[in-house]
């Protein structure tokens, strides 16, 4: 890599450079200040798409945001071309899962996968010891990968008592986990004492909806996010034939007085539910970055049958009489979550069997757009919604004066052809520019180190 500067270069020198294949970068831990130019803005502010503005950034901070022609940068600011393209805040994928190998090789990978398709900050639902020393690791580093948030390890020990699940919130507190993680298995008294517990801690919990507890204990007990909608699907008895409007409705509204947000992740649960064909899983793009042996393993997990899955959880999802009732009432719910208010927070459960990290992002935009959102809803559930639940002061998920710099660069408008979002011009994490030319070089060696 090269460093552009000290000296401000004009767009057209930059164009030239970047033609040449020059990655503009900057020191980890220098602050310098960039102007992205020659762009047009979707801010996610509540505006529609600004013809020819600029952002400038200082540091991991946007400070600037406007006409270009009002923009004033620093002398010695690097300038990036953005190539006639639109820039927009980088995407947050509310609901992944890390590999935890020994040396780390393996989420190294998924991480770069999720910053080469614009992902620049990641909720991560499952904890594995090593994942706070990563989390520190990338923003010291300022590594080609997003911003982590860290669930805590799950409650996955069914004989736990609430004395010892409290021990372990606080235990999981006192690590410095952002949340607390409620999985499917607890029992009532132990999803009681989770959430006694995170409560007196200030921990926040999110997770699913355990078998053994209603939905509406879950909302009444001030769980923030909801993944996968499968406990509402339980909950208004969608699993055999469509669910009528008012259930629909009457979900909204129970959402929203207990100010839930819900974390679809479609495109992973069709997989779990086994609504997907062999052609539709060998066609997906993110195969090419799977090693052949993992490939195998899924493929022979994925067509083993009923009786012999080894997860009870998979056993119950695909044991369902009619996943074909059970996806069209979940599209139908979540167009309802959307349309009626409640926070759809974009997540797409990658880490798990199909769902690779990254290639998943335009795949599960695809299953938003067949269930019926407009593609702005779609970006506003990746962007400014997500990133609102994550940060409450505004600062993330935007571009506005303040906001963390973590901004994507499209080819075209997402708001006209979601599939901008397959080739990203360029990335910038925390401050940081990556250029499209870099994640292609990320990309290829990404597929030669799974052997393809
Ligand atoms: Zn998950």
């Amino acid at each position: 890599m090269r460093r552009i500067g000290p000296g401000r270069i004009s767009g057209v020198i930059a164009a030239a450079l970047a033609a040449l294949g020059v990655v503009f970068a900057m020191p980890p831990a220098a602050r310098a200040s960039t102007l992205i130019e020659n762009v047009s803005v979707l801010p996610m502010t509540g505006v529609g798409l600004q013809a020819d503005w600029a952002v400038l950034v200082d540091g991991d901070r946007i400070v600037a945001a406007g006409p270009r022609a009002s923009l004033a940068a620093p002398a010695d600011a690097t300038v990036v071309d953005g190539a006639g393209g639109v820039l927009l805040p980088g995407l947050i994928d509310m609901h992944i899962h890390l590999d935890h190998g020994h040396d780390g090789r393996q989420s190294d990978v998924q991480l770069g996968l999720l910053a080469a398709h614009g992902v620049t900050t990641a909720r991560v639902m499952w904890g594995h010891n090593g994942q706070l020393a990563l989390r520190r690791a990338i923003v010291a580093e300022n590594r080609f990968a997003p911003s982590l948030v860290l669930a805590g390890p799950g409650f996955s020990k069914s004989a736990l008592s609430p004395a010892e699940v409290k021990a372990e919130v606080e235990r999981q507190a006192k690590e410095g986990w952002d949340l607390i993680k409620v999985h499917w298995k607890p029992t009532l008294a132990q999803y009681d004492a989770i959430i006694s517990a995170a409560k007196s801690v200030g921990k926040e919990v999110d997770g699913h909806v355990p078998y053994a507890v209603s939905l509406d204990h879950v909302l009444a007990s001030g769980q923030r996010s909801i993944e996968h909608m499968d406990g509402y699907i339980r909950d208004i008895k969608a699993e055999g034939s469509a669910a009528p409007q008012a259930a629909l409705q009457g979900a909204v509204a129970r959402s929203k007085a207990a100010g839930v947000a819900v974390v679809p992740t479609l495109f992973g649960w069709r997989v779990h539910l086994h609504h997907t064909s062999s052609d539709e899983l060998n066609a997906l793009p993110g195969l090419a970055f799977v090693p052949a042996s993992t490939l195998a393993n899924w493929r022979s997990r994925y067509e083993r049958p009923l009786k012999e899955q080894t997860k009870d959880w998979i056993k119950l999802l695909i044991g369902r009489r009619d996943v074909d009732a059970i996806v069209a009432n979940r599209n139908r719910l979540l167009k309802a979550f959307s349309d009626g208010g409640v926070p759809v927070l974009f997540g797409t459960d990658s880490g798990q069997p199909f769902v690779v990290a990254g290639t998943a992002v335009p795949t599960e935009m695809a299953e938003m757009r067949a269930a019926g959102l407009t593609n702005r809803q779609i970006i506003e559930s990746a962007t400014v919604t997500a990133g609102r639940f994550l940060d409450s002061s505004g600062r993330l998920g935007v571009i506005a004066p303040g906001a963390r710099a973590d901004i994507l660069v499209l080819p075209a408008d997402p708001t006209t052809d979601l599939q901008a979002f397959a080739r990203p011009l360029g990335v910038m994490l925390r401050g940081k520019w990556h250029s499209g030319e870099e994640i292609g070089r990320f990309l290829a060696d990404a597929r030669a180190a799974a052997g393809r």
